[in-house]
């Protein structure tokens, strides 16, 4: 299963011993970490919303995102400011958008199920931004179950409408050279201190940003990545993990998805051998 493990068992007593040690450290708890975009919902949040409330400022954002690539909040930012000061949508008709967007059937059991489990934690790494997750964990009853979101921050300006600021400012960068300068997952996953023995994380994601936090994971993790060839722009992460393969190989378990059911039997399968590992 993984290179660390096949190192520590040659013949002899010594294998005996580790097998040992391996069976007291089975991971008893599961830690599901959710991407949103395109992992979570079946959309990338932050076009859905144009796209939908005010087709003329997506155009715009797009135009604005080729001339600044690598500034992708602050183009974000500035399409929410265009959109609300021109009168195309107000703070109500962008919730009740964000509350609608698309999900693949079941995917939400994962949560639920998560949550519902004494083995389960979850939380939420993210490149959209704290308003447009939070009303829909709230929409679909989600928001308690998740233990926490860690994405870019949204808040009300002077004038009432809603703004996004990075995750990470200006002011203390971070230096992941794999990383938008506006947020690291893989960082993320170190301040959650989820990489310890008796845990297995469950990373769920799609994009070129969900790389860096799935090297973070060991053999005893899973990595879902979807691989859904009809939906080209949610195979960042597969891309990226055959291009790096050599030099930057993912140590945890690679597991395929590309429907929400798949997703949800998985944390299943994942929750029942926590639980086999506790009695
Ligand atoms: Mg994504
Ligand atoms: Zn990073």
């Amino acid at each position: 299963m993984s290179t660390e493990e096949g190192a520590a068992a040659p013949g002899g007593p010594a294998s005996a011993a580790s097998a040992a040690e391996n069976d007291a450290t089975t991971p008893s708890k599961v830690v599901v970490v959710f991407d949103y975009d395109w992992s979570l919902v079946n959309e990338n949040s932050d076009t859905y919303l144009f796209k939908t409330l005010a087709p003329e400022v997506y155009a715009w954002l797009k135009e604005r995102a080729r001339e600044n690539p690598g500034d992708w909040t602050a183009t974000v930012d500035a399409s929410l400011l265009k959109m609300q000061d021109s009168g195309a949508a107000e703070l109500g008709g962008i919730q009740t958008c964000l509350e609608n967007i698309p999900v693949l059937d079941e995917m939400l059991d994962a949560v639920r199920e998560t949550a519902a489990s004494d083995a389960g934690a979850l939380h939420i790494v993210s490149d959209a931004n704290d308003f447009f997750i939070r009303v829909f964990l709230e929409k679909h009853g989600l928001a308690t179950m998740v233990d926490s979101v860690h994405t870019n921050k949204s808040f009300t300006d002077d004038e009432g409408y809603l703004r996004v600021a990075p995750y990470v400012s200006a002011e203390d960068p971070h230096t992941c050279e794999l990383c938008p300068k506006n947020l690291c997952k893989g960082l993320v996953i170190d301040k959650l201190g989820i990489l310890t023995p008796d845990v297995r994380v469950l990373y769920v994601g799609d994009g070129g940003g969900d790389f860096c936090p799935g090297l973070r994971l060991r053999p005893q993790d899973w990595l879902l990545v979807r691989s859904d060839e009809s939906y080209p722009s949610a195979l960042g992460l597969s891309k990226r993990i055959k291009a790096h393969q050599d030099e930057r190989p993912v140590l945890a378990r690679v597991r395929p998805w590309t429907q929400g059911s798949e997703v949800a039997q998985l944390v299943r399968e994942a929750l029942a051998l926590a639980r086999r590992a506790r009695v």
